[in-house]
């Protein structure tokens, strides 16, 4: 075993909790989902049902190339997801930032930040995820961290539009008023790729990163209008 591998392990065994104690992941597959078209919240109780619906619009609305079938990897808490989900290398900072990634194909997810959320609450978060995989089943070229995250955060608002739980233009409207009111905060849209972490985790961070890299991914797509906070400028201005 390598050294800094057994400190970092002692280091483990003596100032964690033992309830925090890392533990592998529970998997859950979700293969050949039935097509599943909730109306309401409520509907969905577990996460088979929620990745159903999340699946069934990027399959039957949005014609994207679904993965299928796919792994969602369930970690109790955060020092297993970190020590599992991440490996050793990656303790203790990074994983106290995000409650989930996906890689390989595999969604990763921290139960300790999802706050015993119900799975109805964090479709957008698996829809995220999900967009994520689509993106890996694609290609593996390199893309800008901002196309994929502004790509990922897109199926999560088309995802939600076709639910009908939340309008699309109301999702752009909102993240696009965000940037307007933090516009003297944003950065150039190349340098996202290069302080991605950095912007992420500072003051007002998503908006910096996630809100801006979604409009950007939008703009294109957005219909010309002659506010004050069209999206179409973003691409120009940062
Ligand atoms: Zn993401």
């Amino acid at each position: 075993m390598h050294s800094a591998t057994v400190i970092v392990a002692l280091a483990l065994t003596f100032l964690i909790p033992a309830c925090d104690f890392p533990r592998p992941p529970q998997a859950v597959t979700i293969a050949n989902p039935p097509i599943t078209r909730p109306v309401t919240p409520s509907d969905i109780t577990t996460l088979e049902e929620a990745m159903a619906a999340v699946i069934t619009v990027c399959r039957e609305d949005l014609h994207l190339p679904v993965v299928d079938p796919i792994q969602v990897l369930l970690y109790k808490n955060t020092a297993s997801f970190a020590s599992f989900g991440q490996g050793w290398r990656t303790l203790p900072i990074d994983s106290d930032t995000f409650t989930a990634f996906t890689q390989r194909g595999e969604i990763h997810i921290d139960l300790q930040k999802t706050h015993g959320e119900k799975w109805a609450t964090l479709i957008d978060l698996l829809a995220h995820e999900y967009g994520h995989a689509i993106q890996a089943g694609v290609s593996d070229r390199h893309m800008a961290r901002w196309f994929n995250e502004g790509f990922a955060s897109w199926v999560a608002a088309r995802v939600l539009d076709s639910l009908g739980w939340q309008g699309y233009a109301i999702a752009l409207e909102r993240a696009t008023l965000e940037l307007s009111n933090n516009r003297e905060q944003l950065t150039r849209l190349g340098d996202l790729d290069w302080h991605w972490e950095d912007l992420r985790t500072a003051s007002r961070g998503n908006i910096k990163t996630y809100v801006l890299a979604f409009c950007c991914y939008c703009a294109p797509y957005r219909p010309r209008r002659s506010s004050r906070n069209d999206a179409i400028h973003h691409k120009r201005r940062f």
